[in-house]
């Protein structure tokens, strides 16, 4: 049989507020090393997921009533969100939720706050951070409110990459943004993802866009997996260009 999966969601169920049951069994792989992405229109469920696998449903009261998380082969839905940072799994939340009145740079290093590998280790990243997003370099003093949607979007995803992660859950990543900016952001992940070797699953209501960057696709509709494959053959797929790639 295959190995584990890094991310493995077996039948999940989830319930906002004790009675609305919005994931109804939903199931994914996310092998190591790869861009997954999770598809559907609005209210499919896709937040919901993510919400479930770095464990933020209870601000929201949601909780997962069936099913399973493993994080390579460990069950982790008791875990809190510190203890899955520690384990190298990050989300950047849709809506870029960076701190307004904070500047770029210190954005960033809030990202790294659960680290105890020292200020050198830090000071490393965020030049990484940097490499990846120029844009940022060039903004580090600017404070987070007066930069433009898509430089609020890096710095929302150059925070989560300031804890080391393995696995970034990324919400609506294209949300609000220019198309030129939104492919601007996927050439970075596309990047991260081959050069650190960074996992990423991404939540888009953009499939066409999601389907050019990802390997492989989950398509929700009304909070379970209604159709999954490679990008290229969902790219393909008659009902996926007709349904979500408006090519009918
Ligand atoms: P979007 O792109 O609009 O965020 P989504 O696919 O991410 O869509 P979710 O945000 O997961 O979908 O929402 C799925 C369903 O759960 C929707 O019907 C939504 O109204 C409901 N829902 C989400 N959060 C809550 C909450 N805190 N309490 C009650 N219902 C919620």
């Amino acid at each position: 049989d295959a190995l584990p999966a890094l991310l493995d969601v077996n039948g999940i169920e989830v319930i906002y507020h004790h009675v609305i049951l919005v994931l109804k069994g939903v199931s994914l792989r996310v092998p190591e090393g790869a861009v997954v992405a999770l598809l559907g229109g609005n209210g499919a469920g896709k937040t919901t997921t993510l919400r479930a696998v770095s464990n933020l449903l209870a601000g929201e009261r949601g909780e997962v009533t069936k099913g399973r998380i493993e994080l390579r082969g460990e069950r982790i839905e008791r875990l809190s969100p510190a203890e899955l940072v520690h384990r190298g799994v990050v989300q950047v939340m849709e809506g870029r939720h960076c701190f307004a009145h904070l500047s770029i740079e210190e954005n960033l290093l809030t990202g790294a706050y659960t680290r105890t590998d020292g200020k050198a280790a830090i000071a490393r990243t965020l030049e990484k951070v940097y490499a990846y997003f120029p844009r940022l370099k060039t903004r580090r003093t600017s404070q987070a409110a007066y930069t433009s949607g898509g430089e609020q979007q890096m710095c929302a995803i150059g925070r989560a990459l300031m804890a080391n992660p393995k696995m970034v859950l990324l919400d609506e990543p294209s949300m609000g943004l220019a198309p030129q900016i939104v492919e601007e952001v996927f050439e970075i992940v596309r990047d991260l993802n081959r050069k650190e070797g960074t996992t990423f699953l991404l939540a888009e209501q953009n499939t066409n866009m999601a389907l050019r960057y990802a390997d492989y696709g989950y398509i929700l509709e009304n909070g379970r997996v209604v159709m999954d494959g490679e990008a290229q053959a969902l790219r393909d797929n008659e009902d996926v260009r007709e349904f979500y790639l408006g090519m009918g």
